[in-house]
């Protein structure tokens, strides 16, 4: 129970890594805010961990605004961050083709949701000296796949916009780092078929994608007291992917 007394707020926290990332911060005792635009989803997961569910689109600055004022008023503060909520829309189309609007699309929710996020966790954990903030970027934040431009691109800056927050912070006590997950079996890679789900195990040395639980665990270890001098790092969690 590491985390007791410990509030905690994961976005995109109804589904895959970050209703895991959920279960596992509650499970160390952590209260959780469980947020998402999908308020099943968000219900779900925060009646599974005794949490709060918040709906909230993380593109939009009024109801981020809204969701950290909820998060602090009912549970009073505002210790761990976990800006999880992403999307994958419109790969498998060269940067030639790709639509503006798919573009916008994409970064409005990968980038600009992680950063309205950051902006609005700092302003309460600043004044408070204590934070331990994840953003979730992904391999693609470091090697690229073709097809995939609004995405790639969106996870180099998240990585990017990790190490700068970090700096900026170094010395508030509040510790900003990133994590980069292989491909994992969520529901974000539901469309896929089985000829691309073959050829996604090949990338992965290990031979099989990753659990949601897998990245949960480095998420844990990035918020805990244990990575007290981690700051500004970029975790890998790919089965070898980036190795090669
Ligand atoms: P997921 O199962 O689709 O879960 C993402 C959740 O975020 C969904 O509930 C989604 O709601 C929500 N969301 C999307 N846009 C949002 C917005 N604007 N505001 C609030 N919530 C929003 O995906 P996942 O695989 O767990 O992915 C979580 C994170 O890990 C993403 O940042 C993703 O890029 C990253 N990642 C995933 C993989 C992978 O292979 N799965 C690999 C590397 C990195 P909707 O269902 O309504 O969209």
């Amino acid at each position: 129970m590491e985390l007791a007394d410990k509030v905690a707020l994961v976005t995109g926290g109804g589904s895959g890594i970050g209703a895991a990332v959920s279960r596992l911060l509650a499970a160390r005792g952590a209260r959780v805010v469980v947020a998402d635009r999908d308020e099943a989803g968000a219900r779900k997961i925060a009646d599974e961990v005794g949490g709060l569910a918040v709906v909230a689109d993380v593109t939009d600055p009024a109801q981020v605004t809204d969701m950290i004022e909820t998060a602090v008023g009912e549970f009073g503060g505002l210790h761990i961050a976990v800006n999880n909520a992403g999307i994958n829309t419109g790969s498998g189309v060269p940067t030639g083709e790709t639509e503006f609007d798919t573009w916008r699309q994409v970064l409005a929710v990968n980038l600009d949701g992680v950063f309205l996020c950051l902006r609005a966790e700092l302003a309460v954990m600043a004044p408070s000296g204590e934070g331990a903030i994840v953003n979730m970027a992904s391999i693609l934040g470091s090697v690229a796949v073709p097809g995939a431009a609004a995405y790639v691109a969106s996870k180099h800056a998240v990585v990017g916009l990790t190490r700068t927050t970090a700096l900026d912070y170094a010395q508030t006590g509040i510790r900003v780092n990133a994590v980069g997950p292989g491909f994992i079996d969520t529901p974000l890679l539901s469309e896929r078929t089985p000829e691309a789900h073959e050829e996604l195990l090949g990338r992965h040395p290990v031979g099989r994608l990753g659990e949601a639980e897998e990245v949960a665990a480095v998420v844990g270890f990035l918020v805990s007291p244990s990575a007290s001098f981690v700051t500004g790092a970029y975790y890998t969690v790919d089965g070898g992917y980036t190795a090669r």
